[in-house]
């Protein structure tokens, strides 16, 4: 199998798997709470996981909770201060993940969600985001890089924008935390949701970063846990696991970048050359190194998917969470690509576990899919 649909879900690293192991059989059973030995043991390795997820976003262990994943994440996030500093309102742009855009669509009504858009690069409108910061709105919530078309948004801008106005900005981190740097001593935002499994940790775990001093109002109230700020007795491997993750990630985080990046180069350069009909999505602006949204002209991803599948090769059309749904992926409706070109969209993407052959297969599953699909249409 050539498993390029990274930015779905990753393998779970097999030394993220020895550090879980043991928290989930043996004697490291205790309830990280207790005060006993058995607790104290457990309640160490989440303080030690806690550190090497605030080493890799360079922020105090202490802005650090835990969660059940990046929707979680940002869930608890909207919710704590989509209603404060006076405000009532919560701006998002239009290619929000569902867990931001369904989220607000279904916790706020239709007035207190500004929606700013993008152009057809992918880029919000900073102008516009500039302009509908009100004292009415209270949070800023932007996707940090993109799930569809891997393109970056421009996170340092759009901090400088809310900061002096008193907003609160968060961003959806969970396709960039452990694929690029991200350096919270450098980037004043107050809030970053992240996801473990979308780098090589287990699904079901994710964390919030909760800048010092922020008032937060927990979403799950009950023990405690998490110094009060998310109860619920701690899901001790999950949160090993993404520690694991986060500490694998920073140590060979610009080892892998080069990785991705010579990998998506190589793909994108063959498919450009090898097939008249590509056109690359954001070629022209900063992406994710792991991430190759193209679109083949004249071609519907419906048909050209599972006949990949049956070569092996597994990619997707947009994201997971709408599989199943074959119009135009929502981030390309939104940067005005034709219906036709975007129902083309296939989204490669890929790993460190990746390799040139994967490419040249890919390639080749490619080459016989178009026959395939042109004898028929012909
Ligand atoms: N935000 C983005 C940009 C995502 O790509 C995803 C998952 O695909 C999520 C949020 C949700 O994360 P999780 O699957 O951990 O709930």
């Amino acid at each position: 199998m050539v498993y390029l649909d990274n930015n779905s879900t990753t393998k779970v690293d097999p030394l993220v798997f020895e550090a879980m192991e043991p928290f989930l059989r043996g004697d490291n059973f205790g309830n990280p709470s207790s005060i006993h030995t058995a607790g104290r043991i457990v309640r160490d390795a989440i303080e030690e996981s806690r550190s090497k997820v605030s080493s890799l976003l360079n922020c105090s262990p202490s802005e650090i909770i835990f969660s059940s994943g990046g929707t979680e994440s940002i869930n608890s996030a909207i919710s704590s201060f989509a209603n404060t500093h006076g405000g009532n309102r919560v701006l998002i742009s239009s290619v929000e993940h569902a867990a931001v855009d369904d989220f607000t669509t279904a916790k706020f009504d239709e007035t207190a969600v500004v929606k700013v858009g993008v152009d057809e690069n992918g880029q919000i409108d900073l102008d516009l985001l500039q302009n509908s910061l009100d004292e009415n709105i209270s949070l800023v919530s932007i996707i940090y890089a993109h799930n569809e078309t891997g393109i970056l948004s421009p996170v340092s801008e759009i901090v400088e924008i809310c900061t002096p106005k008193g907003v609160l900005c968060h961003f959806d981190a969970v396709q960039a935390v452990g694929k690029i740097p991200i350096n919270l001593s450098n980037l004043e935002c107050d809030l970053i949701s992240l996801s473990a499994h979308k780098f090589h940790g287990p699904k079901g775990a994710g964390a919030l970063y909760i800048k010092d001093g922020l008032n937060w109002t927990p979403s799950q109230i009950g023990g405690g846990q998490e110094r009060g700020k998310r109860a619920g007795t701690e899901s001790v491997a999950n949160i090993l696991g993404l520690g694991k993750a986060s500490e694998l990630a920073a140590l060979s985080l610009s080892e892998n970048s080069k990785l991705l990046l010579s990998l998506r180069n190589r793909f994108e350069a063959k498919v450009t050359q090898e097939f008249e009909s590509a056109v690359i999505v954001g070629s022209n602006v900063e992406r994710l190194p792991n991430t190759s949204n193209i679109c083949f002209d004249g071609y519907e991803a419906e048909a050209l998917i599972p006949l990949l599948d049956q070569k092996g090769v597994c990619v997707s059309h947009g994201a997971a969470c709408s599989s199943g749904s074959w119009g135009p992926p929502k981030a390309l409706k939104e940067m005005a690509y034709a219906d036709d070109l975007a129902k083309g969209s296939i989204r490669f993407s890929f790993s460190k576990f990746n390799s040139e052959k994967d490419i040249d297969l890919t390639i080749q599953a490619l080459h016989e899919s178009f026959t395939l699909l042109d004898s028929i249409n012909n």
